[in-house]
C-alpha cells in the first residue's frame, strides 16, 4: 500500500499490513470491498419467537452464571426475556470481562445463532452488548471479509474511509447507463456499504438484487476490457514469422511408429499457419488425455526449428513430466541433429549455468524444463516459440512470468482439460482454440470399477494376474491434504502392505518429497520395465506415458476431484492392453464424491467430464485462482450471471472504439492494484 493512501484513509501500520494480505491496496479496492453477508441488530426478537437455526438478536435478563469444568471449561450464562422463555449462552473461549457483562442481574442484547442443546436452546459464542448503552441499530450491520487479528469494526472503518476518499461519479456514458437499466455506481455501493432501514437479508443476499447487478457487471466489464487490451497488444505486437520447409518434420514422421490421426493433422496445420504470421500466436491445443499432443507439440516445434537460429522452449508444471518430455523429446530430435537442453529447478548450480550459457549463445535450440524456464536470469538468444504443457495446471504467478518474457513470441499452450464455455467468453476470451477430438486407433476402451476398500485383497489378487501376464500397474496413494507428512507416510506404508502382499512383485515407490533424480530414477525403472507396479502419490497425475502399464487403482477416489481422476485414468489404456482403473472407495460417502464416482463411473469423454464437473463445483476452481491466493472475480459467478456477461461482452470493444478514457478510468478503479492479473 503506498504511503499517501495509509495518510488518506489514516491507518496505522498494523491495518494495512493486515489489508494488504486481504489484497487491498489502493481505496478503491477497499471501496470495492462488499460485505459477505448482513447482521441483523435493528430488531429485537421474543425468546420464545426464535427458531433454532435463525440468526437472531434478543434482548433479556441474566438469570443465572456459572463456569463449568466438565467436559471442558466454559462459561455459562442464561437469560430471560418478557416473553418469559430462557435461553443458554456458552462460551468455550471467554475472558474476565465475558464474565463481568454477564453478571446475574445485567441486561443484554445478544446476537448468534440459536442451536438446539443439551439443556434448552442455546447461543454459542454471541456478540454481547449492554442493553443499556446501546441503541438499536438502525439497519443491518455489513460483515466484511477478513482476516485475522483485523476486527470488522476497523475494518468498516477503513471502508468508510474509502468511500470518502474515492469519486464515484459515474463514467458509464449515459446511453450505455440508459440501456443497462441499472442503479448507479454511487448508489449501489453506498446500498451495499449500508442497506438503508427497508431492506431485508434475504433481498440483499439474492444475487439477482440491482446492486449487486451493477457491480458485478462493472466486474465483467473490467475483465472484458482488461482481456480485449490484452489482445489488441498481443496483435500489435511482433513475432518472427515462421514457415517451416518440412525437412526436419518429414524425416521425424519418417521414424514415428504410427501415422498421426486427421484430428493431429488438422491442428498441425492450424498451427503451422499461425506461426507463419508475424502476429504473436497465442493458440490453445485443447486434447482428451491420450489424445496425442506430444506429437503435436514436436512438429510444431520442427516448424520453428526449421528456421535458422531459432529458439523453442518447453514448458511443463511438474518436474516428472518436464523430464518425460525432455526423454521424449531427445528420442525425437537427436536422429534429426537437434541438441536439447534441460532445464529445472533441481538442477546442481553448474548444470544449469552450462545449459544457460547454450541458450544464451544459441548453441542449443531447444529446452525442456518446468518453470524454471522463465526465471528472470535465462536468457535466451533468439527464443520464438513456447509450448506449454497442462496449462492449467500453473498457477497465475507462472503465467505472468510467461508473459513477461515478452509479447513477441508465438505460444502454444496444451490442456486436456476443456474450457467450459463461459470461460472461453470471458477469462480466455483472446485464446484461439484447436481441438484434438479424436483419440488414436486401436486404443481398446478402459473398464471402470468402483471397489469398496474392504475388498483390497481382491484388488492385489488382480495386481499380480495383471502383472503376471507382463503388463504393469500403477497403485496411487490417497490424497491428505492436509498434511504432507501424513501423506508420505501413508505413501510409504502403502508401499511396505503391497510388497508385503505381493512378495514375487518388484514395486517402486514416487512420491513428491522425493529428490528429483531419485524420482527421475524410480520413473525409468517404471518405464523400462523393470518395476511391475509403481506406487505414487498424485504426483504421477498428470502425462506421464506409459504405455506398457493396464491397471491403474486408485485409493480413497472419493477424495479426489473429477478432473483430477480423468487425468490419473488417463495414464492407462494407451497401449493395445485392455485396461482397467480401479477406484478404491470408503463408506461413508458424501453427497459431492457419490456425484463424482458417478461421473467418472459413467463417462469417459473428458469433455463430458469437465462439463459435469462444473456443475458440481461451479468454475471458480477451474480458473487456478486458488492457487494464487487471490481471487479473479470477486462478485459476478459465471455459472449464473452469463446474461452480464453477454452486455460485458458486447459492449466492451464499442468503449474501447469510442471512450478510451472511459476505459482508462474504469480499469483503474477496478484493477488499478491488480495490473495484469486478469489477463493473465
Ligand atoms: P496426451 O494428449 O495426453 O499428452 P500423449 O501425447 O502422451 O497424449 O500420447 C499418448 C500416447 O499415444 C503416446 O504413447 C503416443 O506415442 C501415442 N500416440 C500419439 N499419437 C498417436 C497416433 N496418431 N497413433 C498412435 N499412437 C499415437
Ligand atoms: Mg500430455
Amino acid at each position: 500500500m503506498l504511503p499517501e493512501t495509509r495518510q488518506l484513509l489514516k491507518l496505522t501500520d498494523t491495518t494495512a499490513a493486515k489489508l494488504e494480505k486481504l489484497h487491498l491496496h489502493s481505496a478503491w479496492d477497499l471501496a470495492l470491498h462488499l460485505p459477505l453477508r448482513y447482521e441483523d441488530e435493528t430488531q429485537i426478537v421474543p425468546i420464545a419467537a426464535a427458531a433454532v437455526g435463525e440468526i437472531c438478536q434478543v434482548e433479556g435478563v441474566v438469570v443465572y452464571q456459572e463456569v463449568q469444568f466438565k467436559p471442558r471449561k466454559q462459561l455459562i450464562a442464561r437469560i430471560q426475556d418478557g416473553s418469559g422463555a430462557m435461553l443458554n449462552l456458552r462460551f468455550i473461549h471467554f475472558y474476565p470481562s465475558h464474565q463481568k457483562q454477564l453478571a446475574q442481574g445485567e441486561t443484554v442484547r445478544v446476537l448468534g445463532e440459536i442451536k438446539r442443546g443439551y439443556f434448552g436452546d442455546e447461543m454459542i459464542h454471541p456478540k454481547i452488548k449492554s442493553a443499556e448503552k446501546s441503541d438499536l441499530a438502525q439497519s443491518l450491520t455489513p460483515i466484511y471479509p477478513t482476516t485475522n487479528g483485523l476486527n470488522q469494526p476497523t475494518l468498516r472503518k477503513a471502508v468508510q474511509a474509502a468511500l470518502n476518499a474515492v469519486d464515484v461519479s459515474e463514467i458509464l456514458p449515459d446511453t450505455v447507463l440508459r440501456k443497462l437499466k441499472l442503479p448507479s455506481l454511487a448508489e449501489s455501493l453506498r446500498t451495499l456499504h449500508h442497506p438503508p432501514p427497508d431492506l431485508d437479508m434475504k433481498t440483499l443476499a439474492n444475487g439477482a438484487f440491482p446492486a449487486w447487478q451493477r457491480l458485478k457487471f462493472d466486474e465483467l466489464l473490467a475483465q472484458q476490457l482488461s482481456m480485449r487490451l490484452a489482445r489488441q497488444r498481443r496483435r500489435s505486437g511482433h513475432a518472427k514469422s515462421l514457415v517451416g520447409n518440412g525437412f526436419l518434420s518429414e524425416k521425424l514422421l519418417g521414424n514415428l511408429p504410427f501415422r498421426l490421426t486427421a484430428a493431429q493433422e488438422k491442428v498441425c496445420a492450424e498451427i503451422r499457419a499461425d506461426l507463419a504470421k508475424s502476429v504473436p500466436m497465442h493458440r490453445l491445443l485443447q486434447g482428451d488425455v491420450g489424445s496425442g499432443k506430444t506429437i503435436v507439440a514436436a512438429l510444431s516445434a520442427l516448424v520453428a526449428l526449421e528456421n535458422d537460429g531459432v529458439q523453442v522452449a518447453v514448458m511443463a508444471p511438474t518436474e516428472i513430466l518436464a523430464e518425460q518430455h525432455f526423454i521424449k523429446f531427445k528420442q525425437w530430435f537427436e536422429p534429426l541433429g537437434i541438441s536439447v537442453a534441460w532445464l529445472s529447478g533441481s538442477l546442481k548450480k553448474k548444470e544449469k549455468d552450462q545449459a544457460k550459457a547454450a541458450l544464451a549463445d544459441g548453441r542449443i535450440r531447444l529446452a525442456v524444463g518446468t518453470h524454471a524456464l522463465f526465471q528472470h536470469d535465462v536468457l535466451f538468444d533468439n527464443l520464438a516459440l513456447v509450448i506449454v504443457d497442462e496449462q492449467h495446471r500453473f498457477g497465475v504467478a507462472q503465467r505472468l512470468a510467461l508473459k513477461n518474457k515478452g509479447d513477441d513470441v508465438h505460444q502454444l499452450m496444451m490442456s486436456a482439460t476443456p474450457i467450459p464455455r463461459t470461460l472461453a467468453m470471458s477469462f480466455f476470451a483472446d485464446l484461439d482454440v484447436s481441438s484434438i477430438d479424436e483419440l488414436p486407433p486401436n486404443r481398446t476402451p478402459i473398464k471402470t470399477k468402483l471397489v469398496n476398500h474392504l475388498r483390497r485383497a481382491e484388488v492385489e489378487g488382480f495386481v499380480l494376474n495383471t502383472c503376471q501376464k507382463g503388463q504393469q500397474a500403477y497403485w496411487v496413494c490417497p490424497l491428505i491434504e492436509e498434511s504432507e507428512t501424513l501423506q508420505l507416510q501413508t505413501a510409504t506404508e502403502t508401499w511396505q502392505n503391497l510388497q508385503a502382499a505381493l512378495p514375487n512383485l518388484k514395486i517402486g515407490l514416487v512420491h513428491g518429497r522425493m529428490k528429483p533424480a531419485e524420482k527421475a530414477a524410480v520413473m525409468a525403472e517404471f518405464v523400462s520395465g523393470s518395476l511391475n507396479v509403481l506406487v505414487a502419490t498424485t504426483v504421477i497425475e498428470v502425462g506421464v506415458d506409459v504405455p506398457n502399464a493396464s491397471l491403474m487403482v486408485i485409493e480413497h477416489a472419493e477424495r479426489m476431484g473429477l478432473a483430477q481422476l480423468h487425468q490419473l485414468r488417463g495414464r492407462v489404456g494407451r497401449g493395445a492392453a485392455a485396461s482397467t482403473c480401479v477406484l478404491l472407495f470408503a463408506e461413508p460417502l458424501g453427497q459431492i464424491s457419490k456425484a463424482r464416482l458417478k461421473v467418472i463411473y459413467e463417462h469417459t469423454d473428458g469433455f463430458e467430464i469437465a462439463r459435469q464437473d462444473l456443475e458440481i463445483r461451479g468454475p471458480g476452481e477451474f480458473l487456478g485462482a486458488r492457487q494464487s491466493g487471490a481471487p479473479m472475480l470477486r462478485f459476478a459467478d459465471l455459472a449464473t450471471d452469463v446474461p452480464l456477461l453477454e452486455q460485458a461482452r458486447q459492449l466492451a470493444p464499442r468503449l474501447i472504439m469510442e471512450y478510451p478514457e472511459v476505459v482508462e478510468k474504469h480499469l483503474e478503479r477496478w484493477l488499478g492494484s491488480k495490473e495484469g492479473f486478469l489477463a493473465a
